[in-house]
């Protein structure tokens, strides 16, 4: 079934998310890179759903063809849920991937009461309308401080409960890619394809 859809253009220029999304995805769908002509699209939905669908069916419309959308984000229970469909901008939009997580340190302070989770919609969808949507989430807490150089966004102040509480910044790729919310939304969009 995922080979009826071809070459499938990821709707994202989020380098961190390219390269997960790619490796998450395999030979199963051949994911292209976005063109540099891509439209840019401005995400004011008010859910992951909302957005994600934005993406790609901006995306669909350019290339006349499937496309894929990711949108994701960090859920702090403190924060009320927040930053929520708003992480990629949290603090400002000055703020570079390590000022977002010292932002979001900052306003945790000292406190317990650190739970967390990383949010996945994703969205493949074609131009006649047709669409797939898969979900996932990954539960954790957020660190007192930063740890590690690997991944991308907040994954140095997220300790993942699955991996024992470690950072994610501090674990291979492939140990991120075995229980993130981005890997369980895609399992969950590649067994969809092929039922
Ligand atoms: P958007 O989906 O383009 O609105 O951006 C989602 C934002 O959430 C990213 O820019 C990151 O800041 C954050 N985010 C999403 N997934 C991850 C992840 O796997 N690790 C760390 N940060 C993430």
């Amino acid at each position: 079934m995922t080979g009826s859809f071809g070459c499938v253009t990821l709707a994202s220029r989020n380098a961190g998310k390219l390269r997960e999304l790619r490796a998450l995805a395999g030979e199963r769908l051949a994911l292209e890179l976005p063109p540099d002509d891509a439209p840019s699209v401005i995400e004011d939905g008010e859910s992951y759903l909302a957005n994600a669908r934005l993406k790609a069916c901006s995306m669909a419309r350019h290339t006349q063809g499937w496309a894929l959308a990711d949108d994701s984000g960090l859920e702090v229970d403190a924060l009320g849920g927040g930053p929520g469909i708003h992480s990629a901008r949290y603090g400002g939009p000055g703020l570079d991937d390590v000022g977002r997580c010292a932002h979001l340190l900052v306003a945790l302070g000292e406190g317990g009461g650190r739970s967390a989770r990383f949010r996945c919609v994703l969205v493949l969808a074609h131009p006649d309308g047709r669409e797939r949507v898969a979900e996932g989430t990954l539960e954790g807490a957020i660190a007192h401080s930063a740890s590690g150089q690997g991944g991308f966004g907040y994954d140095p102040v997220f300790e993942a409960a699955k991996l024992g509480g470690r950072s994610l910044g501090l674990v291979a790729p492939e140990e991120k890619a075995a229980i993130s919310h981005r890997a369980v939304a895609m399992r969950a969009l590649l067994s969809a394809l092929e039922s």
